[in-house]
């Protein structure tokens, strides 16, 4: 049921004579697969492949690039229902979350077919009548991608489709825990048509092959997703040999509910945000701020539906949230509840692994913690969330932007004042008011302060894979 793992390099599909891991079904623990880990001859020769072929591709026509992305969004509808199953495999998130990431993809591919063909330069008036200026966008060259395990096709394709929409070339090192998605990836350019060493997929140790690649003066730009600490590290590498860079990092969203909100509307889009993908997600709503006059009737109604919630292996039809990727996120989980107790918290449901076989954790929720405590501060990444009250806008809007992080923010109110207010100073990348509805693909994503740098998706997608040229002729 699972399929062949492979490398993909200069448009070959590399599957034996390598070094290899297992990879482990989460919700069992059995090992399903082996994947294939780049030599570093075989990054020496994604390198050559992507240089060589950028020589062309950057003058490849935009009518080109959008057809072929094209056929990928099609391809990708095709062929849904068979790459979900294997991330539910391989990841672990609910089956009917799988197939709505591969689905949502094929828009980002047909977005992007549309945007490359509009990616215009423009004139300026000059000041001598014989002289005309001009401006032209031009990709960047050879790009260098790291995507992580929690939404393993989604954040791949984003960058694939960016990038090589733009003219770019690109080697991408996917999850080596989560691998599946980025091979059908590969599969899906490759039948779409497109030419070889546009797109190189390797695997291996993350810090190895990053270090290797973004030493290389064949790559010009890097884009990472992942932690904030990893970023931090690929960026400095990358700055010292001042290549550009995209960074989608973690993040600690506040959610702030006021006393005049829809409890009941927020405690549905609270829960079904924080809990999709079992909490696995970087703009997931983490610190729930609650105004006093509210802070029982919301405790209340978020414990009965994080109760409600039924945990079990992604490909039964009566999970709601499947277990988390790796038992690396358990122990974490186990952690922050730990920290909790000890810190004077209470857990008000959840706080342990709900059942065994796989790495399972509970929907878990704890009040009574300080603003400095572990879980107020640190990223958890799984399903567990504090709970604070708060009295006054000033003061709340104060502790949202209290960390370092600023990926996305939520707040509920029906105040159009207080709206006005949280929309322009929460500090985030992505505000959301009384409703959740990000990464479109017409829609920028991307944070401020530790959370990133630079936008994928909405008509920003391409400037990470631009430079500006300008002209000047007489
Ligand atoms: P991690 O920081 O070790 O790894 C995160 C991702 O980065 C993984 O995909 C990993 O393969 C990759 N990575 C790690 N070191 C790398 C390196 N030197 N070069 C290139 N890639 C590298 O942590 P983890 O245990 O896999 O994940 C846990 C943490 O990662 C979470 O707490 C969360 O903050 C973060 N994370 C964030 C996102 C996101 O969407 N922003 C996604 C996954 C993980």
């Amino acid at each position: 049921m699972y399929p062949t793992l492979s490398l993909y390099i200069d448009g070959e599909f590399i599957e034996a004579g390598r070094d290899a891991q297992d990879v482990v079904n989460p919700a069992t623990r059995e090992v399903v697969g082996r994947l294939p880990l780049a030599s570093p001859a075989d990054l020496d020769r994604a390198l050559a492949a992507a240089e060589r072929a950028f020589r062309r591709w950057k003058t490849s026509s935009p009518m080109e690039r959008s057809a072929i992305l094209r056929r990928v969004a099609v391809l990708t509808r095709e062929r849904h229902e068979e790459i979900a199953r294997h991330i539910t495999l391989d990841q672990g998130k609910v089956l009917a979350e799988a197939r709505a990431e591969v689905l949502g993809c094929a828009d980002h591919a047909d977005w992007h077919a549309e945007e490359c063909r509009r990616i215009y330069g423009r004139v300026i008036p000059s000041r001598d009548p014989a002289v005309r200026q001009f401006v032209v966008r031009e990709p960047v060259g050879v790009c260098a991608a790291f995507t992580p395990w929690n939404f393993p096709f989604n954040q791949a394709i984003r960058k694939i489709v960016a990038a090589i929409g733009a003219g770019c070339t690109l080697i991408l090192k996917g999850p080596e825990d989560s691998p599946s998605a980025v091979v059908a990836l590969a599969r899906l350019f490759h039948d779409a048509g497109l030419p070889p060493g546009v797109l190189n997929i390797v695997w291996g140790v993350p810090a190895q092959v990053s270090e290797h690649l973004i030493a290389s003066p064949v790559v010009r730009k890097i884009s990472f997703t992942g932690s904030v600490p990893v970023g931090k590290r690929l960026a400095a590498l990358a700055g010292a040999q001042m290549k550009r860079v995209t960074m989608e990092l973690g993040g600690h969203a506040p959610v702030v509910v006021c006393e005049d909100a829809d409890l009941d509307a927020a405690c549905e889009v609270i829960t079904r945000m924080k809990l999709r993908n079992a909490g696995q997600v970087c703009v997931a709503p983490t610190r729930f701020y609650v105004q006093r006059g509210v802070y029982a009737a919301m405790v209340d109604r978020l414990v009965a539906r994080f109760e409600a919630i039924r945990v079990g292996d992604g490909l039964a039809p009566d999970s709601d949230m499947g277990p988390l990727a790796h038992e690396r996120r358990v122990t974490e989980m186990q952690g922050f509840v730990d920290d909790a107790r000890r810190s004077g918290g209470t857990v008000l449901t959840g706080g342990r692994a709900p059942r065994d076989g796989g790495y399972f954790f509970a929907p878990t929720l704890v009040g009574g913690l300080r603003d400095d405590a572990r879980l107020m501060t640190q990223e958890p990444f799984g399903p567990i969330a504090p709970l604070a009250s708060f009295d006054t806008l000033d003061e709340v809007i104060a502790r949202a932007n209290g960390l370092p992080f600023g990926l996305a923010a939520y707040a509920f109110t029906q105040n159009v004042r207080s709206a006005h207010r949280l929309a322009s100073e929460l500090e985030a990348g992505m505000v959301n008011l009384n409703h959740a509805g990000m990464a479109l693909p017409e829609t920028p994503f991307g944070g401020i302060k530790d959370s990133g740098i630079g936008s994928e998706g909405g008509s920003e997608t391409f400037d990470g894979y631009l430079v500006t040229k300008f002209v000047t002729q007489v």
